[in-house]
């Protein structure tokens, strides 16, 4: 097998949303949206069923999908991007309960499945999704007597405990829905860290599940290692790579591996990331090309079968501030082409 190896450990999944789960008092989703984060929605979805999770978020209908099948009639699948022409059909099928983000949405809910369960999502600052708050105000008596599933806002700074912009989001949730009878929700993963006052009657968190940043507490829950396809030795001042932007300074030893820009090994990272064999680090050389990477590997005793790129000496954010982006885009990005192993529960 000469393609990467992507092990997804299920049960740091799981002890991450009982962490995220045990800091509130209220009930705790999880968001499994972009095929959970990556990772497998499916697997993970069903573990975290297992658990006891019983509400799952989606981004948009279509990914509700697999995760029907997986789950069965029981858990709640709720989708973020609300009711969207096209989307009858399935919200009816699979019985998602979409969060109506503006009257246009309101209106083809109401209109294409009368009855049908429903939630609301409001602009609180992000100007994102979501309504605003004077379509609301016009709108929230009608939609209230409809018993929505759950009114919702997303914070927009949530992984910046200290920013002013979490105490405003959370005024203007206060504002919009004080008073109403529908359960509450404005947390996702930064803003379960943000403490009770953001915690409501529901938490979604996502990037906290999968051992992201800002839950820096959390076990982590991939592992990449890609296999050496060939091994060489580089006399002082040859180059190495597309364009010859590294060359030898030392006789070296430089592993040709498995694993590219195709498949999410950004090219930022070119002449900047490191590796792993075991604690020993050793350095990318040269341009992250489509389909390899070639390192340095001079320092090593002996010649490794692979290396690691994400696991115990790397995380997923570490990663992510070598190449300027954050933990959510490495995971999402994880190629098609790794052969996944998911183990646990
Ligand atoms: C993605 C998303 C979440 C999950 O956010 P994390 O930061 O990954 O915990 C929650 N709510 C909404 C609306 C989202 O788009």
């Amino acid at each position: 097998m000469s393609t990467g190896r992507l092990t997804i450990d299920l049960d740091a999944v799981v002890a991450n949303w009982r962490a995220l789960d045990d800091m509130t008092q209220c009930k705790t989703a999880a968001v499994v949206k972009a095929n959970g984060y990556g990772l497998g929605a499916a697997n993970v979805a069903k573990a975290l069923f297992r658990a006891g999770a019983r509400n799952f978020f989606v981004a948009v209908a279509e990914e509700a999908i697999p995760l029907r099948e997986a789950l069965g009639d029981k858990p709640d699948i709720s989708v973020f991007s609300g009711h969207m022409k096209g989307d009858t059909d399935l919200i009816r099928d699979l019985r998602l309960t979409p969060m109506l983000n503006s009257l246009d949405q309101v209106t083809t809910h109401f209109e294409a499945l009368p009855g049908h369960p429903f939630g609301i999502q409001l602009d609180t600052g992000m100007n994102r999704l979501g309504m605003e708050a004077q379509e609301w105000a016009a709108v929230a008596e009608l939609v209230l007597g409809q018993n929505p599933t759950l009114v919702m806002s997303h914070l927009a700074c949530a992984d910046e405990p200290d920013h002013p912009m979490n105490p405003h989001q959370l005024e203007n949730f206060r504002k919009m829905t004080d008073g109403i009878h529908s359960p509450r929700s404005l947390a996702a993963t930064g803003g379960i860290l943000l403490g009770p006052d953001y915690h409501f009657d529901l938490t979604r968190p996502g990037i906290g599940l999968y051992g992201g940043h800002p839950f820096t507490n959390a076990n982590p829950v991939v592992e990449l290692d890609l296999p050496v396809i060939q091994v060489r030795d580089v006399a002082e001042g040859e180059v190495v790579g597309y364009g010859n932007t590294w060359q030898a300074a030392r006789p070296s030893r430089v592993a040709t591996i498995s694993g590219g820009y195709a498949d999410g090994i950004f090219r930022i990272l070119s002449d900047k990331v490191t590796l792993f064999h075991g604690n020993q680090p050793c350095k990318l050389v040269g341009r992250v090309s489509m389909d390899l990477l070639t390192v340095d590997i001079t320092d090593l005793a002996d010649t490794p079968e692979k290396l690691t790129l994400i696991g115990q000496q790397q995380s997923i954010d570490d990663l992510a501030n070598v190449g300027k982006t954050i933990g959510y885009e490495v995971l999402t990005q994880l190629g098609a082409r790794y052969h996944k192993r998911t183990y646990g529960k």
